[in-house]
């Protein structure tokens, strides 16, 4: 009964660290996880789109916030990004290109996720495509917002918390 137990409890464990990552990267704990706990950062701005898709696939809604532009984050909707992380079955990440230098903090990720909307009960795989832009800010990146209503004029200081004035850094980029 306790080697049962014991047997049991190995395959559990097992069964977790195989899953595959959202990502499409190999395993989750050898991928994304590492992220999303906070263990490991992105090394470029590829590393954190991709696991910024597999938290929206796994609802990981805090590192969503986190890696948005520092200044953008309270700005953010949380229960509408939960309820879109939600009502879509996140099939598939396609990573089209990645610009890692457009110039020393900012770079370019193209991607397209797959995905059906479950909330209108399709079967339809549809394609979200975007072309986004990410900053790296003390050597952390973090997502570029262009979706949000910026209440920042040209002069005042960037989003990322550069330093900068916003029209001599991120404006350029969203
Ligand atoms: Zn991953
Ligand atoms: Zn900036």
């Amino acid at each position: 009964m306790v080697f049962a137990q014991g047997y049991f409890f190995y395959v559990s464990i097992e069964m977790t660290s195989s899953q595959h990552c959202p990502c499409g990267h190999g395993q989750y704990a050898a991928c994304c996880q590492p992220l999303h706990l906070k263990q490991q950062f992105a090394q470029n701005a590829e590393q954190l789109m991709r696991s910024r898709y597999s938290a929206f696939a796994l609802q990981q809604i805090d590192y969503i916030l986190e890696t948005t532009a520092l200044g953008q984050q309270a700005a953010l909707d949380r229960v509408a990004i939960a309820d879109w992380s939600q009502s879509n079955q996140w099939l598939k990440l396609e990573v089209v290109q990645h610009q890692p230098k457009l110039d020393k903090t900012h770079a370019l990720v193209e991607f397209k996720a797959h995905y059906c909307d479950q909330n209108q009960g399709d079967k339809q795989a549809h394609i979200h495509h975007e072309i986004s832009h990410f900053v790296l800010h003390q050597q952390h990146w973090y997502f570029l917002d262009p979706t949000l209503d910026l209440q920042i004029t040209m002069k005042q200081p960037c989003i990322c918390g550069s330093g900068k004035k916003f029209k001599q850094c991120c404006a350029q980029f969203i």
